[in-house]
Order: structure tokens, then C-alpha cells, then sequence
């Protein structure tokens, strides 16, 4: 290791600009790793970086073309370390961090349960009494990749006992590099999944990949009801590592240190080396099941306790959530409840989300002591109040004892109450407005009663945007068109009627390149929202151009007339003072029509536009684009080639008449899946980002983004022969239940729906609707399901998808995204 590597390996180290906040404490011996990578390229924010303070760069070589070169040439106190890979250097660096470690260290892998494992374990043991304390460092949530990994063991430190990191792999090749950052002393194998997975031939070459992880380890936990696991370690990893100890369980009567028989909720485990131990688990689904007996064999692998110090610690394991959800608030706020554990670690994620999706004018934190055994009270708490500052926390509430002892470390601004009742009592909730709002909590201080305080109460109907899906759909259509096309977003009709400016948030977080709207007060309100990437508007009519005008929006021009309009509004604004550019020409987008014959301007008249365009230079042509009519069907695919070389012609003159070349886009969702070979410079994105994969080539692609639910007002039983709802259309053939359901046709469920065509998804029967659809309400029969006052119900979702909606009253998936009417709530959510 020579001096740099040492200095390197004890510095904070940022992978994402988006990490680094600007704060002088994180940036002063920070290094930023910039990595090329499929999506995104690190190297680009190279000077972003050293505007906020980065001092230390390790670049890859092949991305330092003679530009880069001169650009880095301008930081001349900075320090390039360059390498071949940066991703490689990090782990590099990562495993000769944690050989400064002798504790144990536990390494989780397998095909499920890795992240409950560790959770569970982290709660299980952290903590305690005497010989019995153990002080754990564990990667948050599921950082288990070649990237995550690194990351995670990083955050060791000396007063650290005990390690718990999950390594998850998706191709061969990629476990060496993970075991020798975590080089676990005790291993667990959770189990192995029957799926067909991309990455390996067989499930057997799966399992061996996935051994590699304990090549160094003492001792590895596994179950022998999975036998293909079980003949794979005495085949493969005995003959690397003959004296690893197996300790292994069974529930099914197989040899193995630990037989399992389960009762009920009773566990007794027997075994041949071992006095019986009698337990009550906390959960009896089989999954949770396995993941228990991983636990506690762990746990009576560590330490020769016995029945009565470990069930105590099972008594209070809870469930992990590490769901995160964002929801509308009183007082304008908007709420991020975070139920995820409430760690440093878990609280920089929770920050920077909040730091991400921001779009009220103010922030604020309401935080509950924060759990962290590995550092003297007084360096966690100046530690957290570095990080609330640092992501531009106006106003902080500290909840609980050590918080309010510790407050002397955080600004003028701050309030502090001892437990969640007094402030409950005492805050003065009209001071919390117009505000980002993160509430983040350890579970004994109930938080969830804080958010029901907070939240803007409306009826039961609410859709639920999952916005890591948003982002799984988002990087399939990127992988799709590669990282040499640019990637417009539509986020007009509300996005889809998703939520303009929290999914905007996210597109400009993931950095897309373009947004576009249909009309120009939807583009006002993403900028007030906080959304700075270009905006096209594409229906921009002159009595709004004044607005795009200040609020540097780009209008899309169809028409000779809309094109003097806006150059002529131009010239009369005196627009120069208001551009962030004065001198810069205004952009805007032409749009041609190949034959869908809406908006946009016919090959003929091109000669035209470039001959006013030539004399306006003050006008530039950003971009060209037209939209083909039947992209998602096979049957029009000589009518797409057709518009696509009448588009190619058009470009060509448009570029030789006006001495430049705008970017040219074509394709929507089913056109980027369809005919990858006409992406050109840009794509325009739309269903797809939501879920839908309108072509029908590739259906499994995607995630589900939307789920929308509502609840049963009221069940009653009625006898046959009576009608219900409005004209007595639904007469019942037989004695039914009938639940009320509190969505209508004003929230978007379509009254075609109504009279048995709809279903709607009660706890795992469908029921069919009974009689019209009502404006605010619709009657289903829920005869065949189990269900209850209260209950909540599925419109539409996982289990019943909008396309299967869409054909029932014979639309397209967008009448029915867009239809959800702006009074359904939305709750947005992450893991
Ligand atoms: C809405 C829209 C798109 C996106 O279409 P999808 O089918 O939703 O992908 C693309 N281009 C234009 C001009 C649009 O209006």
C-alpha cells in the first residue's frame, strides 16, 4: 500500500456528485471516484465537484479524452489519480480498509431474505449488556453490489464488534471481488431461488458463484432442506476450505446440527451436540420462518446463549419496513415518512431524498433520537447536525432525551421536545408551512402518529406511485437507446396522472435530458415546483408567451403563424433583460408533419420557415421532431418507415438551409421498443416511464408504477329481486353482499365500468360492479370474498392492470392513467 492508498482509504469517498453537499467538513478530505457507467458518466462532474470543495479525483483513462485533459488542467491544486477502472480501485481500497479489522464479520448471500437477515440480525444482537453487547455495523437497506458493498464496509470503525454485510451478485465473476471487501468470518446462505436467472447457466453454477463469497470464512449457516445447496458445499467449498465448520438446520428431519420442529408459534430445536432450546417466534409465515431459524442459529453460533437471553430479543423484533413515503401535508407541506431505521446511515439516505424531491420553498426535519451504538453521543449528534445542515435544513425538531441533552449542536432554529406526546401537546403546528417536511423516527417514539397529525386528510381513494419502479422503467428505455441519445420526458397531463413535479423531481435527480409538457401553465408549475432541466411546452398559445418567456420555457412551433407570433413577442419584451443569457438566441423546437396531420408544419412549407428563421438570429432551432401515428403496431410499420424518411428529408434541408443542426427526435415508448434504429439524436418518452409497454414486444419489462386503491364505506345483504344504485339497473338474481365502494366516476373510475364489466380486487377475490357507477361512489358485489367495513380494495394494480382496464370498456391504457382525477390523493413511495 503506498502513502496516497493510505491517505485514500481513511478519506470520506463520494461516488455520486449528488452526495457531496457543498459543506466544508465533507469536502475538506473527501475523494470523489468518478465512474463510467452505463446511465451516467462521473467524469462529468468533475468541476461541479471542485466548485464544492473535492480536492481528490480518481479518474478512469479511458474516459480522459484531450478535452477532459485541458478541463482538468484548470484545477491545478487538485490531485488525478488515474486509473483503468475507478469502480475497481474502490473495492481495492475497500478490502485493505477492512483488514484494519479483526472482529467478526457476518456475510449474508443467497437468492431471498438477505436484507431481513440482516435487519433482523442488527436488531437481534446490537445492543445488550456485559459480554453480551454487541455494537454492529450493517449496510443500509439492500446495498449489496459491486458498488454498494464498498460503500458499506467503509463505514466501519474502531468501536465497531460486529459486521453484518449482504453481497448480492447477477452474473459469474462478480462474487471474488465482494468476498475479499467483506471477508466474512461467518457466512450465511439463506437460500436459493428456483427462477431462471440471466446471469448463470444452471442453478448449480448459481450456487457455486455464490460459495465464493465464503472461501475465508470459519464457519458457514445454511439449511440442508435445500439440498442442492448442501451437495455444492461439500463438493466445491469443503475442497477450498476444508476446515470451515457447517452449522447447519432442518425442518424436514435431515441430518443437521439443528433439527427444527415447529408447533404453532413453538420452536424446539434439537440437535446432537446441543441441549434442547424451547422458543415462540414472533412470525410464522414460512419465509419469515427461515429467515428466524438463520437468526437464531447465528445468534447460538456467536455466543452459548440459551433460550433466555435470546427470546427476549425475539419479543422485540419488528418487521422491516424500509418503505418511504411522500404525501401531501397540512399547511402546503409535503410529508417524507420514512419508517426505515433510524442510523446515521439511514438518515443520510432519508436526507438525500429530501435534498432530491424538495419542492416546497423550505425544508424541515422532524427527528427522533437517532440509534447508533458505535460513537460517543456527543460526535453522533454534532455528526448529525453536520448533516442536517449541510442539506439545507431550515427548521429541525429533535425528539426525545439524548437529542434534547445533545441540542447545543444544533442552530437557533431548532425545537426540542422529550418524548412524541409533549411535542404532540405543545407544538405549534401553524409554524410548519409551505415546506419539504422529512419525518424520520426509531420505532419506540411511534412517529406514525406525528405523520397522521400532519397529513392533509381526504377521502379514502388514493394512488400510489412507486417510484423505484419509475426509475426501473427509466433505465430500461435508457439501456434501450443507449447513452449517445439523449432522453426527452413527457410529463404532460400531470404526468400521466402521476404527479407533475415529484415525478419531474425524480427525472431531473436521474438527470434526463428533456422535459416536455402539453401547455405552459403545466411548465409554470414544475418551476415553481423547483425544476430547472429544459422545458418543451408543445401547445404554447400566444397569450402565454409572456410566461415562457419568464419562465425560460421553450415552445414547440407548428405553424408559420405561431412562428411570427413568438418572434414578434420576442422582439417586444425586450426579452434580453429576462433571458439567463442575454445575448444567447432563444431556443425553440420545430415540429414537421409526416403524416399524423395534427400540429406541425408539411414538408412544403419548410423553405418558408428556414427563410424567416435566417433572417431572426436571434431565434435558434433547438431542436426538430415529429411523431409517428401507429408506432405501436405492427400493421403500420411500412406507414412508420414511410414518415421516418420523409423526416430524414426534412432534417437534411432544414440543416443545409439554416447552416446548423438541431437534435432530431422521432420515437415514443413503443417506438424507442419498436425501431431502436431510427432513435436518432433524442427519444420522447411517455407510457412506458409509467409502466405500460405499449408495443406488447417486451411485456415483462417493465414495473408497475400506479396502484390505485379505495375502501368499503358500508357492506350490506340484499335480497334478490331488489335493484341497486341509481335507475335500477343492477337487479340481483340472487341474495348478494353489496359493498360501497368510495370511488366514482369523478375520480376517474369510468362510468363504462359499471353493470358487472369492471372488477375491483377485495383481498383476493375480484368482485364485480352491481348497477351504474355513482359520481363519488360504486356498488360491487362481494358475495364470493371475505371482506369487511373498511376494508381496503384494488381499482387497479399489480394484480389487476390498467391494460387489462383499459380493454374492458375497449380504451387505451392512458384514458385510464390520465383519467384519475387530481382529488385522488397521491402517496409516493420508495424502498
Ligand atoms: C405524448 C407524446 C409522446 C409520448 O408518447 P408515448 O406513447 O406515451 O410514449 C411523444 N411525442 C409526442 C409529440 C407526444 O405528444
Amino acid at each position: 500500500m503506498t502513502a496516497t492508498d493510505n491517505q485514500l482509504i481513511n478519506s470520506a469517498w463520494f461516488t455520486d456528485s449528488r452526495q457531496v453537499t457543498g459543506s466544508p467538513t465533507d469536502s475538506a478530505d473527501g475523494v470523489f471516484f468518478a465512474i463510467k457507467g452505463e446511465h451516467h458518466d462521473g467524469h462529468e462532474f468533475i468541476s461541479d465537484l471542485y466548485q464544492k470543495g473535492i480536492r481528490q479525483f480518481v479518474v478512469e483513462r479511458s474516459a480522459l479524452s484531450p478535452e477532459r485533459r485541458n478541463e482538468l488542467a484548470n484545477y491545478p491544486d487538485a490531485t488525478f489519480i488515474e486509473v483503468d477502472s475507478s469502480l475497481r480501485m474502490l473495492q481495492n481500497l475497500a478490502a485493505d480498509y477492512r483488514q484494519q479489522f479483526q472482529i467478526p464479520v457476518i456475510g449474508i448471500t443467497g437468492s431471498n431474505g438477505k436484507t431481513i437477515v440482516k435487519e433482523w440480525l442488527a436488531q437481534l444482537l446490537d445492543g445488550g449488556e456485559g459480554t453480551d453487547t454487541f455494537v454492529v455495523a450493517k449496510s443500509p437497506k439492500s446495498y449489496n453490489s459491486q458498488l454498494g458493498v464498498p460503500l458499506s464496509v467503509h463505514e466501519l470503525n474502531h468501536e465497531h464488534t460486529l459486521g453484518i454485510f449482504e453481497a448480492g451478485i447477477s452474473t459469474t465473476q462478480e462474487m471474488p471481488a465482494l468476498e475479499a471487501i467483506i471477508r466474512p468470518t461467518i457466512g450465511i446462505f439463506t437460500n436459493i431461488g428456483t427462477a431462471h436467472d440471466e446471469g448463470f447457466r444452471t442453478r448449480k453454477q448459481k450456487i457455486a458463484e455464490k460459495l465464493r463469497l465464503f472461501t475465508h470464512a470459519d464457519t458457514l449457516i445454511y439449511s440442508v432442506d435445500y439440498a442442492d445447496i448442501d451437495e455444492e458445499v461439500n463438493l466445491l467449498l469443503k475442497a477450498v476450505n476444508p476446515v470451515m465448520r457447517l452449522v447447519t438446520w432442518s425442518l424436514t428431519g435431515k441430518n443437521a446440527t439443528y433439527q427444527a420442529t415447529l408447533q404453532g408459534k413453538q420452536l424446539q430445536l434439537t440437535g446432537n451436540e446441543i441441549t434442547p432450546i424451547y422458543l415462540v417466534l414472533p412470525f410464522q409465515d414460512s419465509a419469515s420462518v427461515e429467515n428466524l431459524l438463520h437468526c437464531i442459529v447465528t445468534m447460538l453460533t456467536l455466543r452459548s446463549w440459551g433460550a433466555d437471553a435470546i427470546q427476549p430479543r425475539l419479543n422485540r423484533l419488528r418487521p422491516v419496513s424500509m418503505r418511504l413515503e411522500q404525501k401531501e401535508g397540512i399547511n402546503n407541506c409535503v410529508l417524507i415518512d420514512d419508517s426505515y431505521n433510524n442510523d446515521v446511515a439511514g438518515l443520510q439516505l432519508a436526507l438525500r431524498f429530501l435534498n432530491q424531491q424538495s419542492t416546497r420553498s423550505r425544508r424541515a426535519v422532524i427527528l427522533s433520537d437517532v440509534l447508533q451504538s458505535g460513537q460517543p453521543e456527543a460526535d453522533l449528534y454534532e455528526q448529525v447536525s453536520g448533516l442536517v445542515q449541510s442539506n439545507q435544513v431550515e427548521q429541525f425538531i429533535g425528539i426525545g432525551p439524548v437529542l434534547s441533552r445533545n441540542a447545543h449542536f444544533f442552530g437557533t432554529n431548532s425545537l426540542f421536545y422529550q418524548t412524541t406526546d409533549e411535542f404532540l401537546a405543545n407544538f405549534p403546528v401553524s409554524t410548519l408551512r409551505d415546506s419539504t417536511v422529512l419525518i424520520k423516527g426509531a420505532r419506540p417514539f411511534s412517529f406514525e402518529r406525528i405523520v397522521h397529525r400532519l397529513e392533509r386528510k381526504v377521502h379514502g381513494t388514493v394512488l400510489e406511485i412507486n417510484l423505484d419502479a419509475l426509475t426501473h422503467n427509466l433505465n430500461y428505455y435508457r439501456e434501450k437507446v443507449g447513452s449517445e441519445t439523449k432522453l426527452m420526458v413527457m410529463v404532460k397531463a400531470f404526468a400521466y396522472g402521476s404527479g407533475s413535479a415529484e415525478v419531474a423531481q425524480l427525472l431531473q435527480f436521474h438527470r434526463v435530458d428533456y422535459l416536455a409538457v402539453a401547455y405552459a401553465d403545466e411548465g409554470v408549475s414544475l418551476r415553481q415546483n423547483g425544476v430547472h432541466l429544459p422545458i418543451m411546452v408543445m401547445n404554447p398559445a400566444p397569450e402565454t408567451f409572456a410566461a415562457l418567456l419568464e419562465y425560460n420555457l421553450e415552445p414547440e412551433i407548428y405553424s408559420i403563424r405561431l412562428l411570427r407570433a413568438w418572434a414578434e413577442g420576442l422582439g417586444k419584451s425586450g426579452h434580453s433583460a429576462l433571458s439567463p443569457m442575454p445575448h444567447a438566441p432563444r431556443p425553440l423546437h420545430l415540429k414537421v408533419d409526416t403524416g399524423m396531420h395534427r400540429l406541425g408544419f408539411l414538408e412544403s412549407e419548410l423553405p418558408d420557415v428556414a427563410a424567416y428563421l435566417n433572417q431572426r438570429p436571434d431565434l435558434r432551432v433547438s431542436t426538430v421532431f415529429s411523431h409517428l401515428v401507429g408506432a405501436d403496431e405492427a400493421k403500420f410499420n411500412s406507414f412508420s418507415h414511410q414518415q421516418y424518411d420523409t423526416f430524414l428529408r426534412s432534417t437534411a434541408y432544414l440543416e443545409s438551409a439554416l447552416g446548423y443542426r438541431p437534435t432530431r427526435h422521432l420515437l415514443n415508448s413503443a417506438g424507442i421498443v419498436r425501431f431502436p434504429e431510427y432513435k436518432l439524436d433524442m427519444v420522447r418518452l411517455g407510457i412506458g416511464l409509467y409502466g405500460v409497454e405499449a408495443s406488447g414486444i417486451d411485456p415483462l419489462a417493465l414495473q408497475q408504477v400506479g396502484t390505485l386503491r379505495s375502501v368499503i364505506s358500508q357492506i350490506k345483504t340484499v335480497k334478490a329481486g331488489e335493484s341497486i344504485g341509481y335507475s335500477r339497473k343492477g337487479v340481483l338474481e340472487h341474495d348478494a353482499r353489496i359493498a360501497t365502494i368510495a370511488i366514482g366516476y369523478a375520480d376517474g373510475y369510468d362510468r363504462r365500468l359499471g353493470n358487472g364489466v369492471g372488477q375491483i380486487w377485495v383481498n383476493g377475490t375480484r368482485c364485480p360492479t352491481v348497477g351504474n357507477v355513482c359520481m363519488d361512489m360504486t356498488m360491487i358485489d362481494v358475495t364470493e370474498a371475505s371482506a369487511t367495513e373498511g376494508d381496503d380494495v384494488l381499482i387497479f394494480g399489480d394484480t389487476l392492470p390498467i391494460a387489462e382496464l383499459a380493454q374492458r370498456i375497449d380504451t387505451i391504457p392512458y384514458e385510464i392513467l390520465t383519467g384519475v382525477s387530481e382529488r385522488v390523493k397521491r402517496v409516493f413511495f420508495k424502498n
